[in-house]
């Protein structure tokens, strides 16, 4: 079996339609995928039937935003939340609160650029967004390359977008410790997605990993993700190990969004997905 738990649809900032994911996942001979957009579960009905005629699994997901301190700095953490009651109201409201801080943080995002010289309008976003229901960096960086100030999404984040370039802004998001929290209320498991990527593995520390494996209920890590490097994937898969955890493996999918992530490009084993299934059903949620 290969299974695909992180991908992303234009939901979020994936580029293809859920249709096309999951027909893009059954040529890529995958028999089960989790949708993983960022901060909205909106495509995920819509897959799990898509999924169900294809003849290939869908596993419902969310990747979830969140922010942690440690020794002053402020970290971006996502979160991978499986199995969660689709209409939990607590979570619903906490994602309707980041998809909002999503499109604030654009006007300002444009600001930024166009002090630099880089004339792009809300309008040009907006029709790289589409009907996306979770704005995010990638549809300005399609804007910027739609009016060729840059030639694809990678430049433009190494340039201009990433935190240190010249129109960073810090997206607002709750703390992890409250997005742990809410996937469990909401019947969900949680896997941190790259936990060390991006400089992350300086906060992601084992001592932190257990911390937050014994109070808030996080489930495994998704050790195999191309962001890490062969050394912090075998780490990692040892620290799960000590700490009883779910190793997962994926590939973070974003259609011609993401060049390094084709499906399938890591995998997640046989037994660890029914750990988490049995993990979604102990806690009584809706895989
Ligand atoms: P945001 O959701 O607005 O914080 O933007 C983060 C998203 O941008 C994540 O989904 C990343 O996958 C994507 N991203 C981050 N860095 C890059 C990059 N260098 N090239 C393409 N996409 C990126
Ligand atoms: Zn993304
Ligand atoms: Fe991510
Ligand atoms: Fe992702």
């Amino acid at each position: 079996m290969r299974i695909d738990l992180h991908t992303h649809s234009n939901c979020s900032d994936g580029t293809d339609s859920v249709p096309e994911l999951v027909e893009a996942a059954r040529r890529a001979g995958l028999d089960v995928i989790a949708l993983t957009d960022h901060d909205s579960m909106a495509g995920v009905a819509s897959a799990k039937e898509l999924a169900a005629t294809a003849g290939i699994g869908l596993l419902r997901g969310i990747e979830v935003s969140s922010r942690a301190e440690h020794e002053g700095e402020t970290f971006d953490v996502h979160v991978l939340a499986y199995g969660c009651s689709p209409d939990d109201r607590l979570l619903a409201d906490m994602l309707e609160a980041t998809r909002q801080a999503r499109r604030r943080r654009v006007p300002e995002i444009l600001r930024r650029l166009s002090a630099i010289g880089m004339v792009v309008s809300l309008e040009e976003v907006a029709a790289r967004s589409g009907s996306a229901d979770s704005i995010g960096r990638p549809h300005i960086a399609d804007a910027m390359v739609a009016q060729g100030l840059a030639p694809d999404r990678d430049t433009v984040f190494r340039r201009y977008l990433a935190p240190g370039g010249p129109a960073f802004v810090p997206k607002e998001s709750p703390s992890l410790d409250r997005v742990l929290d809410a996937i469990r209320q909401a019947h969900g498991v949680a896997v941190l997605a790259h936990p060390w990527s991006r400089g992350n593995d300086r906060l992601m520390t084992r001592s932190r990993l257990a911390e937050l494996t014994r109070l808030h209920g996080l489930v495994g890590l998704e050790a195999d993700h191309v962001d890490h490097t062969p050394q912090m994937r075998h780490t990692l898969k040892e620290i799960a190990g000590e700490l009883g955890l779910i190793v997962t493996g994926s590939s973070d999918y974003h259609g011609t969004g993401k060049t390094k992530n084709p499906l399938g490009v890591f995998c997640t084993s046989e037994g660890s997905y029914a750990a988490l299934v049995e993990g979604i059903e102990s806690r009584k949620g809706t895989p």
